[in-house]
This record gives C-alpha cells, structure tokens and sequence, in this order.
C-alpha cells in the first residue's frame, strides 16, 4: 500500500546481466564495455586521490571540468555555455535526467516520451505526478512521427524528452527532426530534455546533431551527456547537463538534495584527460568497426539487421527463429544459447513486442565472434 510505484519492478538490465551471470552466458545486454577505460585517466584518477582531494566537490562539479566541457561544447556544437551558470556535472547521466525531470514537472503535467525509451524517464515523471505521453517512434527505422507528437501536445504539456543517438533503436535525428521540434513548440512553453549519451557513436554517413545547434530548443533545454559513454567508465557515474542559466538554476535545486556532488578525483581525472581530443573524435570509427564486425558474425545466423546509426547497440528480429514473446525469447537464448542481449519490448510502457533483440557490441572481436558461433546454432 505504501509503494509509489506499484508496478515498476526490477530493471531489465539487472534481470539480464543477473541471468547472464546465472548461466555464465556471453552477456550482451546491459550496455556497458568488456574492455577497460584508457590507462592514462586511471593514473590520473590515482594520483588525485594519492594528492588528497578526496573531499566534496564544488555543488556544481569541478570547475576545471566544467570550463573543459564549455571548450568542448563550443568546439563540438557551436555554442560556449558559461560554466558558472549552464553546466552542471551530475552522477551519471541517470541523476541529470531525474534532477532536470523533478524540477520542472509538476502534478498533472504532461511529458511527451517517443518509445521505445529508455527506462528511467516515465518513472520519475510519474514520481513527480507527471503523465507519461506515449508516442511510438515509426518502424521500420525508428524515425519520429512529428504529426503524432503534435497532436499529442496539450496545454499540460511540461515537457518534451528526446534522445538521440537512440537507446535501443540507434536512430539519430537529423537537423530536419530537430528544426520540426523547434518549430512545433515554438509559440508554447515547452520545455526540452535531450539525452545525449551517446553523442560520440555515430556511423556512416550520420552526424549527430545536438539541440545545442539549434538556437531555439537551446534556449528551453536540458542537454545531458555521460562520461560513462564517452570513456568506456560506465562504473564512474559521471555525467552533466548543459542547460539555460534559469533552467541549471533549477536542477541545481534539485542536484543538492539528490547527491549534492559529483565524485571529486573522478572529476579532476576527465578534466585533464578532455585534452585527449582523439579519443573522443575518433570514437565513432572505434565503434563502428566493432558493429561492423558483429553484423559480420550475425551473417552467419538467422537473425536480420539494419546497420545500428548510432549508439552501441544493434537491433535484431529473430522472427524468422521463434515466434515467442522477446521477453520469453530473450531469457532462453540466455540459458539455452549462452547469449544474453535486452528483448526491446522492456522500453515499452504496454510491452509491445516487435521481435527485436538489443545487442551491445561495446565487446572485444574475441567476445563478439564467440557470441556469433553460439547464435549460428539457432
Ligand atoms: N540515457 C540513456 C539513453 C542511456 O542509455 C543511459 C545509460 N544506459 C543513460 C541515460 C544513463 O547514463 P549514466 O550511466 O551516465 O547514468
Ligand atoms: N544504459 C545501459 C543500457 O541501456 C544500462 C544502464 C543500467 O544498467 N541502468 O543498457
């Protein structure tokens, strides 16, 4: 009787990397790396720690690291946002979103969210007493059905979050989406979360385009990036948001009582290692050899793709295989095949189940060729 969310359970990445490791299956599910992080920021993380500065960060994170990130947005995106007033570093990703989601939506407001989704946005609306608005992205690519998300728009409309390169799918928005966007909210008060994460994976002839580049969602945006991402340290928990002075002003309300700070020598650490501008600039070719290689080996199965465009994360249906629930399919792939990877209908509010499987091939060649020889014998 006292549960605020009676019907959210266990996140399906905690079910799949739990079953993985129950039946030491080739864990391809949760997004995060099976390589380490670049052994320059380690040492940099060490001698921090050994030079003492183990104590609380700045509320609004390290300095040093914010005016790094306002360079880099600027080289990035165009745009210098002031890093005593528009950046905010964050626990991860995951804490920006909750921090930018509670401090703008209030009971009965409405927030717009394009499914699939990832799964953390429609719980802390709700939590707020917020409406989840559900607009399903358009299959076969996943692209955005901007006259649905029109009509979905009311005068309880708080909100609008987007996410682009796209978690499951891997679709990217191109400048025609975000100038859609732009145009469509342009005589109301909406506001804009853009996640971001996934900035730096984006394939072929696809760029990332980033709300900051338009002058008009900048002005009403949260934008949220991950260091986890970005440095393959998912386990650091370490991101930010870049949002109008009077909007950072407002998640900053809220960061304080969340976490207060971010982590101290973690953000001392990327700070110094951002001058490395050739990770991050060649992290995009880094990636797309790796979901090169693993549609190579899922040639040799029944399953079928389309190229991911962004992201770490390739789709697969496996129709023509079973024609299971991919709740169903998913788990006994993890336990009969010995690969685990997210069934897709997890980002759905009513589970809606296309038959796609969410692969990460953020994996060395030797796992993602492993994973293709078991996934052969389907
Ligand atoms: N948004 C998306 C779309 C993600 O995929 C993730 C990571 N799974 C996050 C946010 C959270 O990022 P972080 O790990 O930095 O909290
Ligand atoms: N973002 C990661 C994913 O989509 C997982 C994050 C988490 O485990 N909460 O797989």
């Amino acid at each position: 009787p006292h549960s605020k969310l009676p019907d959210v359970g266990t996140s399906i990445f905690t079910i799949m990397s739990g079953l993985a490791n129950e039946h030491k299956a080739i864990n391809l599910s949760q997004g995060f790396p099976d390589f380490n992080c670049p052994e320059p920021l380690i040492n940099l993380v060490t001698q921090y720690m050994h030079e003492g500065f183990n104590q609380y960060a700045p509320m609004p994170g390290v300095l040093k690291l914010r005016e790094k990130i306002s360079v880099k947005t600027e080289k990035m995106y165009g745009y210098l946002p002031d890093p005593e007033t528009e950046i905010t570093v964050t626990a991860g990703a995951t804490e920006a979103l909750n921090a930018a989601i509670t401090a703008v939506v209030k009971p009965g407001d409405e927030v717009i969210v394009l499914e699939p989704c990832y799964d953390s946005y429609a719980p802390v609306i709700r939590l707020c007493g917020g409406l989840p608005v559900y607009v399903p992205l358009m299959l076969p690519d996943f692209s955005v059905d901007w006259d649905r998300v029109k009509r979905s728009i009311t005068s309880r409309t708080r909100l609008i979050i987007i996410n682009t390169p796209h978690n499951p799918t891997g679709a990217v928005m191109t400048q025609q989406d975000m100038n859609t966007l732009a145009k469509l909210i342009k005589d109301t008060d909406i506001l804009i979360i853009s996640d971001e994460v996934y900035e730096h994976m984006v394939f072929d002839e696809n760029v990332h385009y980033s709300a900051l580049q338009n002058a008009q969602l900048r002005e009403r945006s949260f934008v949220i990036s991950s260091f986890g991402k970005t440095y393959h340290t998912t386990g650091w928990k370490t991101g930010y948001a870049v949002a109008p002075a009077r909007l950072t002003a407002e998640l900053r309300k809220m960061h304080q009582f969340i976490t207060f700070c971010a982590v101290t020598p973690l953000q001392l650490a990327i700070a110094d290692f951002m001058d490395e501008e050739s990770h991050y600039l060649e992290l995009p070719y880094f990636y797309q050899a790796k979901r090169d290689f693993f549609i190579e080996q899922l040639k040799q199965t029944r399953f079928e793709v389309i190229p991911s465009s962004g992201t770490y994360f390739q789709l697969a249906k496996y129709s023509s295989i079973s024609d299971e629930h991919d709740q169903d399919f998913a788990k006994r792939l993890t336990k009969e095949t010995g690969v685990a990877a997210i069934p897709v209908s997890a980002f759905y509010h009513d589970k809606t189940d296309n038959k796609f499987l969410r692969f990460c091939f953020a994996k060395s060649e030797e796992t993602l060729r492993k994973a293709g020889e078991k996934l052969a014998k389907l």
